[in-house]
């Protein structure tokens, strides 16, 4: 899709709330520990080259991707710290990820062995155990022993990191967390800590749980300045949002008794109402569950009201304001604060999803 420029709404992204979450992470956990700033998804939606590059200056090593093509992204904007692409890649483009210098994963064992067919220069790669999450990776010890033997034998192979996920690292009950750290100890009895990194870490690990074997943090969701956890546990520094959205009235009118508005006529005015038309809907992200949610004009709350159409919906406000008026969603808006967790419970979601779902129709705005 297509940016609309020529229309009010827009997506500003912070970067300087970017570069003090990552800052505080890396001061937490020092000098011997690298931090990969987490990219994929186009930054959680935040834009993945700018989000990268403030990233990497705010002294992060390396990045990760969820697949190639976004990595070859930040590659062709000129970004070259090692980027590594945390799943599955298929075996045929092994050529184009050596060509990029861009570091794999290895999910599964016939990956591995079919790999002396594709290599054509050195591939670094980290292995992945499935220490519990059932997604991808190694689990027998057989395998990552016939792993390792392939890994580090291979001429072509740079065995730089073995690496696991957690699946409930953002919980106040640690037993499953605990189940896992044992899986991965056990994993590291076969492979051996010989490799540059071990990891451990997504940001809930990172935040609420000690460094124990892991030299690298994958830091994605705190680095947006959003709780992993939602309200569950609080992060031991402060996080700062770094996304705004915004919009403005772009149609204004008074209403009376009985008037209907928005697809189905569910929306009944009563006596007389002010209701504002604004230019975003859910196209862009904002999806129809947003219904009755409040977003923030001149320092007041107003809901939406009526069915979200897919490029507008309209808001119910106290009084008369002109066009232009600004309409802020997500974000600061003269003293109040909606921040992206208060949108996902409203829709009874995760922060990740809310600002992973605004689509491309929305211009990202960046200012430090
Ligand atoms: C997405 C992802 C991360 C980052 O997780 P956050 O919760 O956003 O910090 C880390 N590791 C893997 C394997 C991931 O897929």
């Amino acid at each position: 899709m297509i940016p609309s420029y020529h229309r009010p709404s827009k997506v500003i992204v912070d970067l300087d709330a970017i570069a003090f979450n990552l800052k505080n992470e890396k001061e937490k956990v020092g000098p011997s520990t690298d931090i990969f700033a987490v990219v994929k998804a186009n930054g959680y939606g935040h834009g993945a080259i700018e989000v990268a590059k403030t990233a990497i200056c705010a002294g992060a090593s390396g990045l990760c991707v969820s697949n190639l093509d976004e990595a070859l992204e930040l590659r062709e904007s000129g970004i070259q710290v090692p980027i590594l692409v945390l799943s599955y890649v298929s075996l045929k483009y092994v050529p184009l990820a050596v060509e990029h210098q861009i570091t794999l994963t290895a999910t599964n064992l016939e990956w591995i062995q079919g790999l002396d067919d594709y290599l054509n220069g050195v591939l670094k790669i980290h292995l992945k155990i499935d220490t519990g999450m059932g997604r991808v990776g190694l689990t027998n010890p057989k395998e990552m022993m016939e792993a390792k033997k392939i890994l580090t034998e291979h001429k072509w192979i740079d065995f730089e990191g073995i690496f696991t996920h957690m699946s409930k690292a953002d919980s106040s009950d640690s037993h499953y967390f605990n189940q896992q750290k044992e899986r991965f100890n056990d994993a590291l009895l076969v492979l051996g800590k010989e490799v540059k990194y071990i990891h451990t870490s997504n940001s809930a690990t990172a935040l609420w749980h000690d460094a124990w074997e892991s030299n690298l943090v994958r830091f994605g969701i705190a680095m947006y300045g959003l709780n992993p956890s939602g309200t569950e546990l609080k992060p031991s520094f402060p996080l700062k949002q770094a996304l705004t959205l915004e919009t403005e009235i772009i149609h204004i009118k008074q209403m009376n008794d009985q008037e209907k508005i928005g697809y189905g006529a569910t929306y009944e005015v009563k006596e007389s109402e002010w209701i504002a038309t604004l230019p975003i809907g859910y196209a862009d992200g904002l999806r129809r569950s947003f219904q009755g949610f409040e977003v923030l004009v001149e320092g007041e709350r107003y809901p939406i009201v009526g069915r979200i159409c897919m490029d507008q919906l309209m808001i119910k406000v106290k009084h008369e304001l002109p066009i232009g008026t600004k309409v802020t969603i997500f974000g600061l808006n003269d003293g109040l604060f909606n921040t992206i967790q208060s949108g996902a419970e409203y829709v009874d979601t995760i922060n990740y999803e809310i600002t992973c779902a605004l689509t491309d129709r929305l211009p990202r705005e960046y200012i430090k």
